[in-house]
């Protein structure tokens, strides 16, 4: 039987250079509480938690957030690591019962929720090393002989660097692209007209055969939302994300009961009751957890399944290892986002600076190794654009 001996968090702070990115290159939550230059600020992430948990054996399984890490590392190293040491990481589902009924009366969502996904992470990780099997092994196997990848990055921008962008994913046989929208209640109806030329100017330069979707990050509320909805519907997007912010059940649930666009939600929700509620009430067309804050693959798993109970697609968000895992072993689960490798800008890209392993995308789509152990991941070695703190 093995036992765990250690558990270390790590932040991983990029203070290397940084790409400037357009002033209204996606809406956010509180655009409405900031200016635009505040929205930017509050958007950008650059710094990522990394957790190894040791085994007795010397085997080491890693887990990663990207969400608060300074908290989240507090809450791991408080809370969570005292519960760890000495348990047996194939008790996944004991362990994750014993974190979450531990801090039940601070922690259920948020950072609470981002440190248990963390962990969760890590002992998945150790698991399929101490079993010698990839993660989606342990959880179902193969469903799909590859995983279709849609491109996730077109910020709002000029139209001419969003055509040529947008295009590009295209001929590199993406079979759907993500764009931003950039403009929310406070611009009137110039900023609709402006949202409306993004989705026109996409849909220009990939054609009819590739989906478009749309994202809101939550910058938008329940009536400009349903204005919006209006405007985007002759375009054919396969869905809008996050229209409004993530607590609004009940908004997400008239939106979609409009008929006009798919509606997708859940970047921000959390566990097995979290998305109980959202289903019981219609919420969303596309289910969207990420792996890494939702409760991680022992809470992913069972939603996934209810999801397919439901008939609702999930696919999660941020693409990376540990939702491609989950991906590849659900029916629910028909495509993944994935971020390209560019240059520093959001955070959203940070992950292929930190871990050597991940899969890049071939013709659209990506592939996991059967022989691979655990998530297949690797910490690269930081170099000075990288502060760390353990
Ligand atoms: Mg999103």
């Amino acid at each position: 039987m093995a036992r765990i001996t250690d558990v270390k968090t790590t932040i991983w702070e990029w203070v290397g250079p940084v790409a400037p990115m357009p002033p209204h290159f996606c809406t956010t939550a509180s655009d409405l509480v900031a200016d635009v230059t505040g929205s930017i600020a509050g958007f950008r992430f650059l710094g990522w938690l990394v957790v190894e948990i040791t085994c007795d054996d010397g085997t080491v399984g890693i887990g990663n957030a990207a969400l608060a890490p300074h908290a989240t590392k507090a809450t791991i190293d408080t809370y969570l690591k005292p519960l760890l040491i000495g348990t047996d990481p194939l008790d996944s589902e004991y362990i994750w019962q014993s974190m979450y009924r531990r801090t039940l009366p601070f922690g259920r969502k948020g950072i609470g929720m981002t440190a248990i996904s963390a962990v969760d992470l890590a002992v998945w990780d150790l698991k399929g090393k101490l079993l010698g099997q990839p993660v989606f092994k342990l959880l179902g196997g193969r469903t799909k002989s590859r995983i279709p990848v849609y491109a996730s990055r077109l910020y709002s921008q000029p139209l001419d660097t969003l055509y040529t962008e947008a295009k590009a994913y295209a001929e590199q046989g993406f079979p759907a692209v993500k764009l931003r929208f950039g403009w929310g209640p406070k611009d009137g109806p110039a900023g609709i007209a402006k949202n409306v030329d993004l989705v026109r100017t996409t849909r220009e330069a990939v054609g009819p055969d590739v989906d478009i979707m749309a994202d809101c990050y939550m910058g938008w509320t329940l009536e400009y939302a349903r204005r919006m909805l209006r405007a985007v519907a002759p375009f054919n997007l396969r869905w809008v994300e996050e229209p409004v912010i993530a607590d609004d059940l009940h908004g997400y649930a008239e939106l979609k009961a409009m008929g006009l666009v798919a509606i997708s939600g859940g970047e921000h929700e959390y566990t097995l009751y979290g998305f109980r509620q959202a289903l019981d009430l219609k919420s969303y067309d596309i289910v969207q957890f990420d792996v890494n804050r939702v409760g991680g693959v022992t809470a992913a798993k069972k939603i996934a399944d209810l999801c397919e109970a439901h008939d609702v697609v999930v696919i999660p968000h941020a693409g990376q290892m540990h939702n491609y895992h989950v991906t590849m072993s659900t029916y629910a689960g028909p495509i993944a986002e994935y971020f390209p490798k560019v240059p520093v800008e959001v955070g959203n890209e940070l992950f292929w600076y930190i871990f050597d392993g991940e899969p890049i995308a071939e013709n659209g789509s990506i592939d996991l190794a059967d022989d691979r152990p655990g998530f297949g991941l690797t910490l690269k070695t930081p170099d000075q654009n990288f502060k760390l703190t353990a």
